[in-house]
């Protein structure tokens, strides 16, 4: 029954949010906005650290992005919110304790792993989602001891996004300018070392078609270590993606075209490193050697074809080029990972829901149950899309708060809620002690005048906190 005024003005509500990412923060921002009911929530995150891919995957070198952690602060510091961090959702806690302790759950929590290739070789040594390379060299505890044979002189990305585009000029900085950000201290090491000198990219459809936004290819061609150049015919679009551009012009697109085309006129250069910007071209097999290491790439060109609905799509033709290398990056999307309890769509990679309210197969809402960010929508948008998508979740949970269609807990105080917490695992971390560790980390930075020097073992970060 739906509850009267009194009811709603009277009520505290608790909510838990798992996943300290951006989508979770933005959540909690607008919950914390409406100002008719007393909601309190608690933050659920497995690692120590808070700010997801702000922290784990933005681009050392993009320091200016990562600022909007402050809105995420001040969100952090408010009474009625909580962080429970190093406390994994699946293991430590179930989804039956957050029913007992919360009137409402929401999953924000994201996409952290690489989309498969799934082409012969992928799995060799020296075959690596870029996913993975963007966690090690941002300091991920889960991915720092990884290693990458940085030792080969050339190296090629598959796929033309901006995570390609971020790897490129990782690849590319000379070690002053890396000195500079907050890379991890260990990737720093690795890359001073570096022997790459060319880099290829590689786009499956055309230069109208590239995933990267023009901001990014724009900033590449100002990389002072950096030549760029692209095969001229391949700079040319192919007369259906022109007649698109006609019809349908894109601004994003004609900018990135512009900036190709305009690559495309580059001469060869002297700069220390170079990289190939190429299309319509697919990985069709990755080469190994005797001991399964990579050894090379073996590309399709390809044509575009219009599909069904009108989208240009890539179709192999019967051309063939190999591409020598033993160091291969799938840059091709990320994917989320399934939850223990909660409806999982394995094809998208994501949590099926109505405008964040999750659905289970038959269609039906889970009451109380919600999602939010890359595992509501999947891997796309910049890091402001998901406070719009955060105000459609919060906007469902109103909603259903107004029509009391929440779930009904049998402990749904503070108290209760970290006594779980205290018995489930014992060295969580609070808001306060992310603050100190993020003071440490910036103070570690300042003899080397960098931004921060992150801490990347989870022992070395509970210690720190006096866990
Ligand atoms: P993305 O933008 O979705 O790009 C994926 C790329 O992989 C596309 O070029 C896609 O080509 C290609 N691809 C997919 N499957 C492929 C296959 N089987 N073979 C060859 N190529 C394949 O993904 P992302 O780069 O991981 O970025 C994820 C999101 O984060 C994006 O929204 C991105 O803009 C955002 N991001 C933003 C920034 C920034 O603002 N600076 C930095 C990093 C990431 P098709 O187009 O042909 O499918």
């Amino acid at each position: 029954m739906p509850m009267n005024a009194t009811q709603k003005q009277n009520r505290k509500l608790r909510v838990a949010i798992i996943g300290a990412g951006p989508a979770g923060f933005y959540t909690a921002g607008q919950l914390f906005k409406h100002k008719g009911l007393d909601i309190e929530v608690d933050m659920y995150e497995r690692l120590p650290t808070p700010y997801g891919l702000v922290r784990g995957g933005v681009a050392p070198d993009h320091q200016k992005i990562k600022s909007v952690t402050k809105i995420y602060e001040r969100i952090g510091q408010q009474d009625r919110f909580r962080f429970f961090g190093y406390v994994e959702f699946g293991t430590d806690i179930r989804l039956a304790d957050l029913k007992r302790h919360y009137h409402q759950i929401v999953f924000a929590t994201g996409a952290q792993l690489g989309r498969q290739l799934g082409i012969p070789g992928s799995d060799l040594l020296g075959s690596h989602p870029a996913s993975d390379f963007v966690a090690w060299y941002n300091g991920h505890p889960d991915y720092r001891d990884l290693e990458f044979d940085l030792t080969q002189e050339r190296a090629v990305v598959i796929g033309n996004g901006n995570v390609a585009i971020d790897v490129v000029r990782i690849l590319s900085h000379t070690p002053e300018e890396l000195h500079k950000t907050d890379i991890a201290d260990y990737a720093l090491d690795a890359l001073r070392q570096s022997q790459i000198n060319e880099v290829f990219l590689l786009g499956r459809r055309g230069p109208a078609q590239a995933a990267f936004t023009p901001p990014e290819i724009v900033e590449l061609g100002k990389l002072k270590n950096l030549d760029i150049y692209v095969p001229s015919p391949e700079a040319e679009l192919d007369p259906l993606s022109q007649a698109e551009m006609k019809s349908n012009p894109d601004r994003a697109a004609l900018k990135n075209i512009t900036a190709i085309q305009e690559y495309a006129k580059n001469k060869l250069g002297h700069k220390p490193r170079r990289v190939n910007i190429r299309f319509l071209v697919s990985p069709v097999e990755i080469h190994g050697d005797q001991a399964g290491r990579v050894s090379g790439l073996r590309l399709v060109k390809n044509a575009l074809v219009k599909n069904e609905v009108g989208t240009l799509r890539a179709e192999p033709t019967d051309e063939f080029e190999e591409i020598p290398t033993g160091l291969v990056f799938h840059s091709i999307g990320y994917r989320g990972s399934e939850l223990q309890g909660i409806p999982f769509n394995g094809r998208w990679g994501i949590i099926p829901n109505q405008k964040g309210r999750v659905i289970s197969a038959s269609e039906t809402h889970l009451p109380g149950i919600y999602t939010v960010g890359w595992i509501k929508r999947g891997p796309t948008g910049v890091i402001g899309t998901n406070k719009l998508d955060a105000i459609e979740t919060v906007k469902a949970m109103l909603a259903d708060i107004a029509n009391n269609e929440i779930l009904t807990p049998e402990l749904p105080t503070a108290d209760a809620a970290v006594k779980m917490v205290q018995a489930r695992q014992p060295q969580f971390i609070l808001f306060t002690d992310w603050l100190h560790l993020d003071r440490l980390e910036i103070e570690r930075g300042v003899p080397e005048n960098r931004p921060r020097m992150k801490f990347s073992v989870i022992e070395e970060m509970l210690s720190n906190v006096g866990r």
